[in-house]
């Protein structure tokens, strides 16, 4: 039987995990880690009986500690907490559903102690690829995707290893706002944002999809995933979200995968790679589609896409800068502070002032996403 801890189970991931466990009956849980939701991280302790669970403040362990009394499980905090549930030693994967660059230490401590990873959480690989590929690739453990389009691409390149990559093309639905120009975009209210057209997902990823900024996240994901150049990894608009991504080899030879739009997938094939299950669902059905239709990116109306390239090539840690100022700037707009477009007005200040450090080590990365974060109070 196979063991799992999950960083955020209590998220749109970390709760569409569960449902795959909960579904397919033979993976135990050994660990489990939320932020905030007691409510949630209780009812999902008595169902699956983790050994060690982690809440990020103290005082909610406290509380947790109280409501799960009758039951043998190590409450736990902060970031010790979440230490322990990367390492926790009867798991042999940890899925990273958590949000935010919080991720990065305990999925580095994950991979020292041999645990493959169910990748999710972008921001480990955008900030510290770098660091994390070489790492995992010393200590022999696999990086298997989560994330819906990386899956596909990582699906497509099934038996294809040795065959040389000629370019990859991640393909986006550009969310709610396809079609409009960046004056429109001005004035968007949060409620519009956060209607996607084809994906459940959680907050933050939505208002980044609505912005293409999730887009150039994925291509900065997807370089260091599958070891190709920036100039090898094309965004294609495909509207309907049929086709999750493909690869073109250098024969011309073109591999998509196509399906639903249900993370439940790829996160299913993550945990069982390389045999697939049987899932529940919907299935596409040709006879009813009548198109599927490809456009190019508007660079013009979300300039974010450009900033996430230019950050990628620049390296070092401009991407962090990128995703920091991203991070904040989405904030600021859900908390009705900010306007749509001043998330782009936001990543181009500071990436504009960032003096970039070259081969940044995690420390740095940290500190760096403080200086932005700083940056951003203090101006805005
Ligand atoms: P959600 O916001 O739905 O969930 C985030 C999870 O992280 C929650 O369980 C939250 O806990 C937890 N969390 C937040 N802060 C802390 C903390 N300090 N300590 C412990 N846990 C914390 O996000 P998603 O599930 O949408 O996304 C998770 C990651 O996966 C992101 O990096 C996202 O970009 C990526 N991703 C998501 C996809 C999706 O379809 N949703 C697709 C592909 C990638 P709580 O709720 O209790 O506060």
């Amino acid at each position: 039987m196979k063991t799992i801890a999950i960083l955020g189970s209590t998220g749109s991931i970390g709760t569409q995990t569960l449902d795959v466990v909960r579904a397919n009956g033979d993976i135990r849980v050994a660990a489990l880690s939320a932020g905030k939701n007691i409510t949630l991280l209780e009812q999902q302790i008595r169902e699956f009986h983790p050994r060690i669970a982690c809440i990020w403040s103290e005082e909610d362990a406290k509380t947790l500690r109280t409501k799960v009394a009758d039951l043998p499980v190590e409450v736990l905090c902060g970031m010790d907490g979440l230490n322990a549930v990367a390492v926790c030693e009867e798991a042999s994967v940890l899925v990273t559903a958590i949000v935010g660059m919080i991720g990065i230490v305990p999925t580095i401590a994950a991979i020292k102690a041999g645990k493959d990873i169910a990748l999710a959480n972008k921001e480990t690989l955008v900030t510290a690829g770098h660091l994390i590929m070489p790492l995992a690739a010393r200590c022999g453990v696999k990086i298997l995707p989560v994330d819906s389009e990386h899956s596909a691409i990582f699906q497509c390149l099934n038996g294809e290893r040795q065959n040389p990559i000629d370019k990859i093309l991640l393909t986006a639905s550009s969310g709610p706002f396809r079609g409009k120009s960046y004056e429109e975009l001005k004035t968007v209210r949060v409620e519009d944002a956060l209607k996607h057209p084809n994906w459940a997902m959680g907050q933050k990823i939505t208002i980044d999809s609505a912005s293409m900024v999730n887009k150039g996240l994925e291509v900065m994901e997807a370089r260091w995933l599958f070891g190709v150049s920036l100039d090898q990894i094309q965004v294609v608009l495909q509207p309907q979200s049929i086709i999750h991504s493909m690869v073109q080899f250098t024969d011309g030879a073109v591999m998509a995968q196509l399906g639903t739009p249900d993370m439940k997938l790829p996160i299913q094939y993550a945990l069982y790679y390389p045999e697939r299950r049987f899932l529940a669902g919907e299935r596409l059905d040709f006879a009813k589609i009548s198109s599927i239709t490809f456009e190019n990116p508007d660079p013009d109306t979300f300039p974010g896409l450009q900033y996430a390239y230019e950050a990628a090539r620049t390296g070092g840690s401009m991407p962090t800068v990128f995703n920091a100022a991203n991070e904040r700037a989405v904030s600021l707009f859900l908390h009705r502070k900010i306007g749509f477009t001043d998330i782009y007005e936001m990543i181009r200040d500071c990436m504009d002032h960032h003096t970039v450090i070259p081969d940044p080590d995690v420390t740095q990365i940290l500190d760096t996403e403080q200086s932005v974060y700083e940056r951003i109070q203090s101006r805005f």
